[in-house]
């Protein structure tokens, strides 16, 4: 039997929500708790809020507050649940957290609640991860992706795929079963239709985590330029607030800020570089290794130069950088008499926009080229996306396994050879649905969570 957890499971503000969770959290809750009815909690209606009087381990009163307390096994948990809805302050929810551990309760652990959840077959594993995603969304669109994966968007479909290759091997296993009876080719090409079906469903799936990732991750992008060029210029206008000190003295944005901006429905995260140049000044050599270390990680590089100004030696280390990379070239100044040569960049750039960083100029036009630019172009959050490089690589080997099997259906090799290989598919699947996951994997997966959830 599960002991009993309690969790803060709110973040700061005026409210502070405590989530307990066994067999004796009722209990344990309703001794902390007076009732202003005069009712136990014990008897209390499930899910109604329930006004009274919240005490400390010496029985002294810390907060009027409610209780609301949930019969298993219809609760989140799939056990015995009670919440307390106090005053949010931190001394209040530590000395409700005290009361109830001296009842017995115990501190829960990352995740706990969710992997209990799961473990009491509440939630499916895939849904339990995206329960992840959707309190560390940062992007509408992040959310609504993860609401869907809560809601089965990722766990149905694998489910419904595991099913059907199961019911296909059993129908093999019945034949081979029974040898003396032919094998009929009718099986075989059934198994074709569906086996290449799956693979088809299943590559699909694991290949759409590349932007998965970029909706719960966003794109690390990096400005680079020469220094006044005018990267703090335009990270303050992609922005659309001041943030970045900017000034006219060369080299003066040293260290690197990262700031989150939403282009359309991307989420940009975004490094602000020291002007790349050599430089004798140790922090500032600090600030440009670091701009270098970035631009070969990151996803998106805005190369700027200074259109008012011709392409100088510090340009071309910006150019040599910015090669291999997905990358748009920003002529900026363009309110300024220009003395750029174009041309150069575009033999460079397969994007070079036009822009004034100060008056946003040519703003639009560039937003605009971001999401093609990274691979995400219009129409690329339809369905749910696999946002879990572990949910992405067991689907992969999933769609591999099929394709296998695909082959030995089609090219007359044993019942046995079809067999083999659509039960490491459906092996690959149960890590997704929670069928074939180790205790291990569980443990890891949901350490990832925060308390108090
Ligand atoms: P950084 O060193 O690359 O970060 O460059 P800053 O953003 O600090 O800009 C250097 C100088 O160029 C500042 O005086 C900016 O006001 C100016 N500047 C930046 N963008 C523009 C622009 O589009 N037009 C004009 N005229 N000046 C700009």
């Amino acid at each position: 039997m599960n002991d009993t957890i309690a969790a803060i499971s709110s973040a700061g503000g005026p409210i502070g929500l405590i989530r307990v969770s066994g067999e004796r959290a009722i209990e344990a809750v309703d001794a902390v708790f007076d009732t202003k009815n005069g009712r136990p909690l014990t008897q209390a209606p499930g899910q109604k809020l329930i006004f009274g009087t919240l005490y400390g381990v010496d029985r002294d009163p810390i907060d009027r507050c409610f209780a609301v307390v949930f019969h298993a096994p219809h609760t989140y948990t799939g056990e015995p649940m009670a919440e307390l809805q106090c005053h949010g302050s931190t001394a209040v929810l530590h000395m409700a957290l005290d009361a109830l551990f001296a009842q017995g309760v115990r501190q829960a652990e990352a995740g706990e609640f969710t992997r209990r959840a799961f473990l009491n077959g509440k939630l499916g594993l895939s849904e339990a991860e995206a329960v992840h995603d959707l309190i560390t969304a940062r992007t509408v669109e992040a959310a609504q992706n993860a609401v869907a994966q809560v809601m089965g968007a990722v766990g149905s479909p694998v489910q419904q795929i595991r099913d059907e290759l199961t019911g296909m091997v059993a129908h093999f296993h019945a034949v081979v079963d029974f040898p003396d009876e032919d094998i009929d080719p009718v099986l075989f090409e059934d198994a074709a239709a569906l086996l290449h079906r799956t693979t088809t469903r299943l590559y699909a799936m694991a290949e759409s985590y590349e932007r998965g990732r970029i909706l719960r991750e966003g794109v690390p992008c990096v400005i680079l330029g020469r220094p006044n060029a005018g990267k703090s210029t335009l990270l303050n206008a992609l922005l659309g607030r001041e943030r970045a000190i900017v000034t006219d003295i060369p080299g003066t944005t040293r260290d690197l800020i990262e700031e989150s901006v939403k282009v359309g429905k991307l989420l940009l995260r975004v490094t602000d570089t020291a002007g790349l140049r050599d430089t004798t000044d140790p922090i500032e050599q600090a600030g440009i290794d670091r701009a270098m270390a970035e631009a070969s990680a990151s996803s998106l590089i805005l190369a700027v130069f200074d259109g008012s100004q011709p392409i100088g030696d510090e340009d071309l280390l910006v150019l040599a950088r910015s090669a291999g990379h997905r990358a748009i070239a920003i002529v900026n100044k363009s309110d300024l008499p220009q003395q750029l040569d174009r041309k150069l960049l575009e033999q460079h750039f397969s994007h070079v926009v036009s822009l004034s960083a100060k008056t946003g100029a040519g703003m639009a036009q560039l937003l605009a080229l971001i999401p093609g630019t990274v691979g995400l172009g219009d129409g690329a959050f339809d369905g749910a996306l696999i946002t879990n490089a572990r949910q992405a690589a067991a689907l992969a080997r999933a769609a591999e396994r099929c394709e296998a099997a695909l082959y030995a259906a089609q090219s007359g090799m044993t019942p046995d050879a079809v067999v083999m290989d659509a039960e490491g598919a459906i092996a690959a699947l149960g890590e997704i649905t929670g069928d074939s996951v180790t205790e291990a994997v569980i443990t890891r997966i949901f350490s990832d969570f925060c308390v108090g959830k």
